[in-house]
C-alpha cells in the first residue's frame, strides 16, 4: 500500500474504534488500483461531522453543512465526509438538499462515474456496487446509473467525463457519450470557472487529443467561451503530435488554432476568467511564436522574451509540428551577455551623470545600449559604453 494510505490508516481505525464506518473513497481508490500517483485520500464515514470532531483533537470546519470536516493527523490533513445523498438539482448544478445517510451504498450512488464510486476499508477490501472494477479493466468512463439523469443533476459531470478520459486515457462508454451529446447544452448552466478547471485538466493530460475529439463530437465545445461555431479550427487539436503540458501553452494553442488576432487575445483570456498573470504569459508566448514563425529572432528578441517564454514557445512549436531548433535558441539565450536590465553595468543615473539631459531620451538611449551590448557591438563595461555614447549622441 502506498505511503499516503498507510499514513491514513490510523485515521480510519480511530473512526472504526469509535463505532462508525470509514472508507477511503473516490479518486484515491481508483488511482491506487490503476497504480497512478495518489495526491490525496478522501475518507467517507457514517459518523456525523460533530462526532468526527469529538474523535480528533485537531479539526477544521471545512464544509460542515455538506458533511465535510478536515482532520489534521500525523502532520497530514484529511477531508472526512459523512455519507450523504443529494437531491434537488433544480438548477442543473448543485443539489438543493444534502441529506446524511447511514450507509455507504447510498453515498456511492451519488458519485459521478463507476470508477469514482469505489470504496476501500482498513483491511483493503474494495466495495464496488456499479462494476467500477470491470470498467477500470475495460478502461471505460461510465456514469453511475442512468447517464442522462446524472447530467441533468449536475451538468459539470459532462466536462468531468472528458477530463477523466484525458487524464486516464480511457474511452467513454457509448451510453454515457450519447447522454452528453443529447444534453451538452446544459453545460451553459455551469460557471465558467468550474468549466475552465476541467477544461485545463483535460487539455494538459496525455489523452487530450482523444478527449478533445469527444468534446467536439458531443457539442460540449459550443457551450464554452469563444468556441461556438469554431469546430473547423478546433478540429486540428486531435491531430496534434502531443498534448500541451502547461496551462499557458494550452491557452496559447487555443488562440493559435482559433486564429485570434493580437487585439482579441485579452478578451478571449478574460471571458475564460483567467488571471491577469496568465493573460500576460499567454500573450508573450503567442507573440514570440508569431515572431519566430515569421523571422529568425535576434538577440534582443531573445532577451525580451526571456527563458520561460522561449522554452514554452519551443514546446508549442513542437506540439504544432513546426520545425524549430529549440536547443539552439536556448543555447543562444544562455550565451546572452545580459539577461535583464540589472545585468547592464550602466543605468539611467549613469547616463545623467555623463551629460545626457533628463527626459525620454534617457530611456531610449538605455534601450539602444542594451541592443548594442546584446548584438556584441559594445562590451558590457562602463568604458566601452561611455565611448559608444560619445559616438552615438
Ligand atoms: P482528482 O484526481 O482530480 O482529485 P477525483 O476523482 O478525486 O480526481 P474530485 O473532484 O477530487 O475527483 O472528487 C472526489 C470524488 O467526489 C470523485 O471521485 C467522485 O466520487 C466525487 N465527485 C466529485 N465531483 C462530483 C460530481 N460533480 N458529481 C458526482 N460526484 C462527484
Ligand atoms: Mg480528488
Amino acid at each position: 500500500l502506498p505511503e499516503v494510505f498507510t499514513a491514513a490508516l490510523p485515521v480510519l481505525k480511530k473512526i472504526n474504534e469509535a463505532g462508525y464506518e470509514a472508507y477511503f473513497v473516490g479518486g484515491s481508490v481508483r488511482d491506487l488500483l490503476l497504480k497512478r500517483h495518489i495526491h490525496d485520500v478522501d475518507i467517507a464515514t457514517s459518523a456525523y461531522p460533530a462526532e468526527i470532531k469529538q474523535i480528533f483533537e485537531k479539526t477544521i470546519d471545512t464544509g460542515i453543512k455538506h458533511g465535510t470536516v478536515t482532520v489534521l493527523y500525523g502532520g497530514e490533513s484529511y477531508e472526512i465526509t459523512t455519507f450523504r445523498t443529494e437531491s434537488g438539482y433544480q438548477d442543473f448544478r448543485r443539489p438543493d438538499h444534502v441529506t446524511f445517510v447511514q450507509n455507504l451504498s447510498e453515498d456511492l450512488k451519488r458519485r459521478d462515474f463507476t470508477i469514482n464510486a469505489l470504496a476501500m476499508n482498513v483491511d483493503g477490501n474494495i466495495v464496488d456496487h456499479f462494476d467500477g472494477l470491470g470498467d477500470l479493466d475495460k478502461r471505460l468512463i461510465r456514469a453511475v446509473g442512468k447517464a442522462e439523469n446524472r447530467f441533468h443533476e449536475d451538468a459539470l459531470r459532462m466536462m468531468r467525463a472528458v477530463r477523466f478520459m484525458s487524464q486516464l486515457q480511457f474511452t467513454l462508454e457509448p451510453e454515457t457519450e450519447q447522454a452528453i451529446s443529447d444534453n451538452h447544452e446544459l453545460l451553459s448552466k455551469i460557471s465558467v470557472e468550474r468549466i475552465r478547471d476541467e477544461f485545463v485538466k483535460m487539455g494538459i493530460a496525455p489523452g487530450s487529443q482523444k478527449a478533445f475529439q469527444i468534446f467536439l463530437d458531443t457539442g460540449l465545445f459550443e457551450e464554452v467561451p469563444g468556441f461556438k461555431g469554431k469546430k473547423e479550427n478546433l478540429a486540428l487539436y486531435p491531430q496534434l503530435n502531443f498534448s500541451p503540458t502547461t496551462e499557458a501553452n494550452l491557452w496559447a494553442l487555443m488562440i493559435i488554432l482559433l486564429k485570434l488576432p493580437n487585439e482579441k487575445i485579452a478578451h478571449f483570456m478574460r471571458i475564460w476568467k483567467n488571471s491577469n498573470a496568465m493573460e500576460r504569459q499567454v500573450a508573450d508566448i503567442v507573440g514570440f511564436f508569431d515572431l519566430i514563425s515569421s523571422r529568425a529572432p535576434n538577440n534582443y528578441d531573445l532577451y525580451k522574451a526571456g527563458l520561460r517564454t522561449i522554452v514554452s514557445t519551443i514546446d508549442l512549436a513542437n506540439i504544432l509540428g513546426q520545425p524549430i531548433n529549440g536547443r539552439a535558441l536556448v543555447d543562444r539565450y544562455e550565451a546572452l551577455p545580459i539577461k535583464d536590465s540589472h545585468d547592464l553595468v550602466v543605468d539611467g543615473h549613469f547616463l545623467l551623470k555623463n551629460g545626457i539631459p533628463a527626459g525620454p531620451r534617457v530611456g531610449l538611449l538605455l534601450e539602444e545600449i542594451k541592443k548594442a551590448v546584446l548584438e556584441g557591438i559594445v562590451s558590457n563595461n562602463e568604458e566601452a559604453i561611455t565611448e559608444y555614447i560619445a559616438l552615438n549622441n
